[in-house]
């Protein structure tokens, strides 16, 4: 069995800039995709400088495409399920039972949102329920717009949310505002609704239907999704994580190395508060440190 240089978990924004590095670089490089991107239910994407607006397919579809020009780098769809280590080598095995061996090991497999359960809030992910107001907030005019409460990050949101349109917060019975809280909320003028939120429905982008039978028409809701690694490769390598106040990551340098040895991740799963932009600057580092290090060692 070939024994690649890098193997790399994901081949969305991440995983595509580091193997970008390596192939130009000349080194054999082999991405595990399951092609799953995150932004996967958002029509476009925005606040990426030179791309913006563009469909998150069209911006992948195009890096690949240059990627897949460099003789070194080998692509194949499917899912790594184990990774193990032997010596200097790690195997991955994929959801197959094919197995390929690489050198170094760079992560860059993304998250998965956990959504509150409401009823009609996943279906409108990305097309009128947002978590992140940088990446969909201008497009939605000015508002009016709402924050659903899930945690104590959901008053952050509501703090951040009223630069793109006037902002209800529905405390949904979960968030609290502590005095110093509220004090910071009046003085963004947002708005409180302490009604319980039923469901997202009708006509509207994001119609909220309260339990007393009041609907409050929404340009666009927020909410703060809970992250969890969309793999268990970090863990099954004993990678360490950090705690996030929306999920787990997996810690790294600024080399964008693990706590294990040979070890890289980058982008979302390494990042709480991602992006493309980020991921795609990590993604770099990634490949880069990857790539130092097959020269000078792991600690390069
Ligand atoms: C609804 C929504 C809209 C967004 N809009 C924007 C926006 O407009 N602008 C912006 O900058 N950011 C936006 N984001 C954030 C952006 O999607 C992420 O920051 C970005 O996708 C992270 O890139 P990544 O490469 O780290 O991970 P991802 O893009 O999530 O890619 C991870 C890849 O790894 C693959 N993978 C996972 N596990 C395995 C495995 N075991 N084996 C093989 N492959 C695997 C996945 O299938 C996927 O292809 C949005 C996010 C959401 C949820």
């Amino acid at each position: 069995m070939a024994i690649h240089d890098v193997l790399i978990v994901g081949g969305s924004y991440a995983g595509m800039a580091a193997a970008l590095q390596l192939a130009r670089a000349r080194r054999s490089v082999l991405v595990l995709d399951a092609g799953q991107r995150r932004n996967r239910f958002a029509e476009h994407a925005h606040g990426i400088l030179g791309q913006d607006g563009r469909a998150p397919s069209a911006i992948a579809d195009d890096a690949r495409a240059q990627l897949l020009k460099y003789p070194t780098v080998t692509w194949i769809e499917t899912v790594a399920r184990f990774v193990g280590r032997d010596g200097d080598t790690f195997r991955v095995q994929t959801e197959t039972g094919d197995a390929f061996e690489a050198r170094r090991l760079i992560l860059a497999n993304g998250v998965r949102d956990q959504l509150p359960d409401l009823p009609g809030l996943a279906e409108r992910w990305g097309r009128s329920v947002f978590h992140c107001p940088y990446c969909h907030g201008y497009e939605l005019d000015g508002g009016p717009l709402g924050v659903l409460g899930v945690n104590e990050m959901s008053i952050h949101q509501a703090l951040m949310l009223p630069d793109w349109g006037p902002t209800t917060l529905f405390t949904n019975g979960i968030v609290e505002p502590d005095a110093e809280a509220s004090r910071q909320l009046a003085a963004r003028n947002v708005s409180i609704e302490a009604e319980p939120v039923a469901e997202l429905a009708g006509e509207g982008e994001a119609t909220v239907h309260l339990r007393d039978g009041r609907t409050v028409e929404l340009a666009g809701l927020f909410v703060v999704s809970t992250l969890e690694p969309a793999s268990p490769l970090a863990q099954q390598l004993g990678c360490a994580f950090e705690e996030s106040p929306v999920g787990r990551v997996i810690q790294t340098d600024n080399m964008q190395a693990t706590s294990v040895p040979a070890v890289f991740a980058c982008g979302d799963t390494a990042r709480a508060a991602g992006s493309v932009t980020f991921a795609m600057a990590d993604g770099a580092m990634a490949g880069m440190a990857a790539h130092k290090s097959l020269i000078f060692g792991e600690a390069a």
